[in-house]
Parts: structure tokens; sequence; C-alpha cells
């Protein structure tokens, strides 16, 4: 419809001196505009308080509050449900290309402010610049996938045709869609799951992470400015109690889709395939949960390609990402050297302050950080431990710092290399050559991310048919993927595999109607 041909956003360069000093007058602009500040709900299009609010604190040091959030009330809740249901009966009709329209303004508007949410995002998650630029990009990249396939979609699908039939396959949207998204990737995840929502028509109950709710509500205003019906949005925040299982439970809720823990997305699923009194559907849940990435290097591979791969993916936003690198499974022959130098290039990384952007910035709260030392603490009585290992001091300031911590010659029963850790916590396991590698990388109950490294086809093209992921990388990392380009989403207990800024990915919001008409 008349639209440039797709090109993903380019990063910033913060090496020019010129461009940091851009973002560190962001970081002035946002601490003068936003810190101390108190934020709203959204119910029905109107901007309300809640019953009390919570605070927000700044990972890099706690002892900062940076901003508050309403505590949503049970009727609030209902209200909004309700206000959900009633835009769906304008919404459902809206134009597709009002739609794309709305989705490309939007992308313009955060064009010219990516600055402004990088410091945000660093303050309430604590990214340092090139991780929230990294995020912030797939965003304005979201926007711009999303208005084209909110046309593709719009067009419906072709059928063999009948001589004597009209016949037409077109997809609907299904009602209220609950989007419940985690605290990493604060605002392209529910971003994506929500614009999926509203690109097939659907509207939306938006609640983010309690730890990072001003990412998220940047983005609604975002979409509010850029045209959106502002009742096609209810943004909400608040309590476990008033915000969990009864958004989860509800009778008029018609989806939910969600991206967190593997402990919560198991919970959900269950919970809304029980058909509550008068529910008159069953709903549909998409959930997007954990990983144990490996790493797969081959003896043939490029070594120095895969240690870089290894430390940016392991170590980048301190290991926090779902598709972060835990595992590297090596060919016995350059096990020892990888290893060195993984270890090398990771002792270079300091831990710093994400506003500073330094290259390690803390977990995201001190519970996270004890549940990681946990696992280095049990970890040093059975494996072999290579680098970090401790926490981290940064001055005066109070975080969950956690040294990059690396352990050599893990067991592949070890919950190291099983459960996932969440923080700057790698693993290295032998393997005996590199099928036994690939079986490895395979033993897991996840199966999100990988990376293989080989420079052999017939290597390469074995890992491509057998490793048992949704997010396959050769010879690059395995984290970064792209909006548009990288389909994502997993396998196994990783997920739905619903696969956001995919091809597919707005089939899972819709329902399908044939009709079939004769003259
Ligand atoms: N999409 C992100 C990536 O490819 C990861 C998302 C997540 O960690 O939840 O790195």
């Amino acid at each position: 419809e008349g639209f440039l041909p797709f090109e993903h956003e380019p990063y910033f360069a913060f090496g020019q001196p010129e461009v940091a000093e851009r973002q560190r007058a962001a970081y002035r602009a946002v601490r003068e505009k936003y810190v101390g500040r108190e934020f709203p709900l959204y119910i029905g299009g109107r901007a309300v308080e809640g019953e009390g609010t919570f605070e927000v604190r700044n990972p890099a040091d706690t002892r900062e509050v940076v901003w508050r959030f309403p505590k949503a009330t049970p009727e609030q809740r209902e209200e909004a449900i309700r206000c959900a249901g009633e835009a769906f009966e304008d919404w459902r009709f809206s134009d597709p290309l009002q739609r794309a329209t709305i989705f490309k303004r939007a992308a313009e508007l955060l064009r010219a402010r990516r600055m402004e949410f990088n410091a945000v995002m660093g303050l309430e998650n604590g990214k340092n610049w090139a991780e929230a630029d990294g995020e912030v990009a797939e965003c304005v990249d979201h926007f711009e996938v999303f208005a084209r396939e909110t046309l593709k979609w719009a067009q419906g699908n072709a059928v063999y045709p009948m001589p004597d039939e009209h016949v037409t396959t077109v997809y609907e949207p299904l009602g209220v869609v609950v989007t419940i998204s985690p605290w990493n990737f604060p605002a392209a995840i529910p971003l994506g799951m929500s614009l999926g929502a509203i690109a097939a028509g659907n509207t939306v109950i938006w609640k983010p992470a309690s730890e990072t709710p001003l990412s998220s509500l940047l983005m609604v205003e975002l979409l509010y400015e850029a045209g959106l019906p502002r009742g096609v949005i209810q943004f909400l925040t608040g309590t476990d109690e008033v915000l969990g299982d009864s958004l989860v439970d509800h009778r008029d809720v018609r989806m939910i889709a969600f991206t967190g823990s593997k402990e919560i997305g198991c919970r959900i699923y269950e919970r809304a395939a029980k058909v509550q009194p008068g529910q008159r559907w069953l709903k549909r849940v998409i959930a997007e949960m954990g990983g144990k990435d490996p790493t797969v290097v081959c003896a043939d591979g490029d070594i120095d390609a895969a240690a870089l791969g290894i430390v940016q993916s392991a170590f980048g936003y301190a290991g926090q990402k779902c598709s972060a690198c835990s595992r590297v499974i090596a060919e016995e022959s350059v096990y020892d050297e990888l290893l060195e130098k993984v270890v090398r290039l990771a002792g270079e990384l300091k831990v710093g302050s994400p506003e500073e952007n330094g290259a390690i910035g803390p977990v995201i709260h001190a519970g996270s950080a004890e549940r990681i030392m946990g696992y280095i603490e049990r970890g040093k009585q059975t494996a072999r431990l290579v680098l970090g290992g401790e926490r981290a001091e940064m001055g005066e300031a109070e975080g969950g710092y956690v040294q990059p911590t690396i352990f050599a010659d893990v067991d592949p029963k070890d919950p190291l290399f099983q459960e996932e850790i969440f923080g700057p916590v790698l693993s290295f396991t032998k393997a005996r050559d590199w099928e036994h590698a690939i079986a490895l990388a395979n033993d897991s109950e996840y199966g999100l991310t990988a990376a293989f490294y080989s420079r052999d086809p017939r290597k390469i093209e074995e890992a491509r048919r057998r490793i048992h992921v949704g997010n396959l990388y050769v010879n690059r990392k395995c984290t970064g993927a792209l909006s548009g380009t990288h389909a994502f989403g997993g396998y196994g207990m990783s997920g739905t595999n619903a696969k956001v800024g995919g091809p597919d990915y707005l089939f899972w919001f819709v329902q399908t109607k044939t009709v079939a008409q004769k003259y």
C-alpha cells in the first residue's frame, strides 16, 4: 500500500562522542521529567488512579525510587474487561489500513524519542545503552512489521475454487486479549504481543511486569498519540492478587498472551483450560517461557568468532534473556582453547552502572541475585569454577551485581546444565565429537535458541535438521532476534512456539471464517 521496502531500524553508534552525549542528555531529561512521578492506569480510554501505589526502584541502586504506579482494584479490573469488550465491538470492524497507518505513525513518533525510551528502560530494568537501544529499535521494527502484517492478514487466504459457489476464507478477531509480560524486555515483549492482538482487531488488557511499568506505559501512550482509539488498550498495574489468576480465570477473557517464567506459563496454561460458568469459548493461550540455550562449537568452527558470540550472548544484560547462551558444548579437541578465549574476553567485562553504559549491570533485584548465587555456590561443589563466582561491588550502590561467572566440566545432569538461571552464569561441557555435541545440546526440556559453529556443510546440515529449538543460529550468537526476520519462539517447555515477529504470528490472534455462497 505504498509503503517503502522494509528496513530494520539501525542502532545508535554510542562510540561517537556526540551520540554518547545525546544519550547522557536524554538521561538527564528523563530524570527531570519522570523521576518521582506517579503514573496512571488507563481504563476505557481514561487515565485513572488506583487504590494506593507501589514503588519502582532503580536496580542499579535500589535505594532510589524512580517512580510510582497505581494498584488497580478488583472493581477496576472488572471495569477494564468490560471496557475492552465494549471497544471490541468497534475495533473488530476497523479498517486494516487505519490500523496500519496508526502503527506507521507510532514508528515515526518512536524514532524521534528513542534515546528517551532507552533512558527510561535503563532506570527501571538496568539495561545499558546498547541493550536498551537494541530493544527500542526492535519496537520500531515491530510497528513497521505489524503495519504490514495487518494488511497481509486482512486479505484472507485462497481456497481451491468450486464452479458454482463463491467461497472465501477470512480471518476474524477473537475478543479481549490479556497480555502479561516480563521485566527483561519491558517494551518490546508486551508491545509485540499487544500489537499482535490489535493488528488482528482484538482489544487488549495490558499488564506489564511490576518492576518495569513505565517502559510499557510510554508505548501505550505512544499508540494513543498515533491515533489508536484509546479504549482499545486498557493498561493495568498492581498486585498479583488482583491481576494474576483472577485475570486469567475471567469468563470474558478470550485469549491470554504470556511471556515469562515456565512456572507461571504452565500455571496460566492450566488455569485457562478450565471453562468458567457462562464462558462461551475455549480460551486460547500463547506462552513464551524459558530457555537453556546451548552454543555448540565444532572443532572446525571459527573459535574466535564463537568465543565472541558466546560472551555477548551469555553476559549481555547480565544473562537475563531467555535467549541467552547458558551452555557451551565444545568438541574435546578445541574445548580448552575455546574456554581460555571465553574466560579472557569475559574477564574483561567490567561491572558498572547501566546509566554510565557499564558492560555488566545489576540483575533485576536482590531476590534474583540470591537465587543466582545459590546456583553458583552449589556449582562450586559440582563443577570447576574458572571465572567470577562472587557478587560484585559498585561503590556505595546497593544492587544485585554478580560477576560474570563461568564453570567448566559441567555434568549434563547438573542443575547448572539443566535449569534456567537467568543471570551471568555460563557452563562449559565437553563433547566426544560433534554428533555427541548435538545430542548434548538437545538434552534439555527447553528448546528456545541455539548457536552452532562449524565450517563443514555436512555438519551444518545435520545441525539444521537435528537441533531441537525454535531459533537456530549458525555461526552467530543466539541472542538478538530481529522482528520481521527472526520469528522468535521455542520448542518443548520454552513455550507454544507462537513466533512473534514472524509471518504466521497473527494466526494466533484470529479465528478463520469460511463463507460459501451460491448465487
Ligand atoms: N527476543 C530476544 C532475543 O532474541 C529475547 C527475548 C527474551 O529474552 O525474552 O534476544
